[in-house]
């Protein structure tokens, strides 16, 4: 990845977000794609659409004539965190959890506070509440010590866990508060950049979205609009784009994630054949091929509005912030750590991305190839059949 394009990520991740919050990364993005002259524009749930100049431009696009089926990239500009709720004397601030969390060693652990215009600073975690199955913060109170902070209407401010700096490399990592699901993001991005700069490539729609750690929400609004559907004359594939749990197979620092379905659902088993024949050509010996099934992804919400998707996956470390790999300024097993991806897997990513733009691609029939392979294959096995 060179300098630039490193400075872009870096820039994105140090932004503040939270599920509801993530105005400061749409006003990021709106005047990066002003800059750079990409069309985009803000749907009735304030998801931002990139690749289009407005609706109307989006429906053209969807109802064009032609096998060519229109590729829907698809991430989410939240990550978890909480909104605060109101002021209860002595410095403390109640707060709200949205998302996953992680549950251990959460007292006296540092969160950043932001308001609509950006960081006003930190604060402490001074007790939290743990939903009875378990898996993440409830509510919880924060002690406030900056004295300019506790003048600040309570209902402006959110915020998250924090960490050294909100973004820092080591290596070819990168450490931050949050890699899910701005890398995603990033990915969208970078990929209507290079559209850009290259003629003839197939028909391409960005969808941010908003709310995703809650249920994708901000996905759901937008599929629910029918816009993909109605009057959609050329086929549409949907490829989320997520940073998701490590698992085996699925490893730090190994490449980019086929992602073949996530917790909920397999995926669209054509537009997969697809995708991994082209990681296969594009990056072989260099990328990873699984279910990864630590989460679920806006892959299933499309799926459940019938529309065909399929995923792709950065491996993430220390996933919602927990410290699962564990590493430098984690808590403890459990305990809140940076997120954590490699720099390589995020390259892997866009060129896959790139890669998926291709025209040509075989949609018409994308298994023609191994039925051709099984039908030589069989051929050799003729005279074994006859008994
Ligand atoms: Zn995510």
């Amino acid at each position: 990845m060179n300098k630039t394009v490193l400075a872009r990520l870096t820039r994105l991740l140090d932004i503040p977000t939270a599920p509801f919050r993530e105005h400061l990364i749409v006003e990021h993005v709106l005047a990066v794609c002003a800059r750079a002259g990409i069309d985009c524009f803000l749907d009735p749930a304030g998801n931002v659409i990139v690749g289009a100049r407005d609706r109307a431009h989006y429906r053209r696009i969807v109802a064009a004539r032609s096998a060519e089926p229109v590729r829907v990239f698809i991430s989410h500009m939240d990550h978890p965190g909480f909104h605060a709720i109101a002021w209860s004397g002595r410095g403390r601030l109640t707060a709200r959890w949205h998302g996953g969390s992680p549950v251990r060693h959460l007292r006296g652990a540092d969160v950043w506070l932001s308001d609509a215009r950006g960081y006003v600073g930190n604060a402490t975690i001074a007790s939290a509440k743990i939903h009875k199955a378990g898996y993440a913060i409830t509510d919880m109170t924060i002690r406030v010590d900056d004295a300019a902070i506790r003048e600040r209407d309570a209902a402006t401010l959110f915020g998250g866990l924090s960490f050294r700096r909100p973004v820092w490399r080591s290596g070819k990592r990168i450490y931050t508060k949050a890699a899910d699901d701005l890398v995603g993001v990033f990915a969208i991005l970078e990929t209507a950049r290079a559209l850009k700069r290259r003629r003839s490539r197939a028909p391409f729609l960005g969808v941010l979205t908003r709310g995703e750690e809650v249920g994708f929400v901000g996905a759901v609004d937008h599929f629910r609009l029918g816009w993909l559907t109605r009057g959609a004359t050329r086929p549409v594939m949907c490829v989320s784009l997520e940073t998701s749990r490590t698992l085996p197979g699925a490893l730090i620092g190994k490449g980019p994630v086929v992602r073949l379905g996530d917790r909920r659902t397999v995926f669209d088993p054509a537009g997969l054949a697809i995708l991994s024949d082209l990681a296969e050509r594009l990056l072989p010996g260099r990328h990873q091929r699984r279910v990864m099934d630590g989460g679920s992804c806006e892959a299933t919400a499309a799926t459940a509005w019938g529309l065909p998707a399929i995923g792709m996956s950065v491996p993430l470390g220390n996933y919602h912030n927990q410290g699962f790999e564990g590493g430098p300024d984690c808590r403890g097993p459990e305990g809140p750590a940076p997120e954590l991806v490699h720099l390589e897997d995020v390259d892997g990513l866009l060129t896959l991305c790139d890669g998926l733009m291709q025209k040509g691609l075989a949609w018409r029939d994308a298994w023609a190839a191994t039925r051709k392979r099984l039908t030589k294959n069989a051929a050799a096995y003729r005279d074994l059949l006859d008994l």
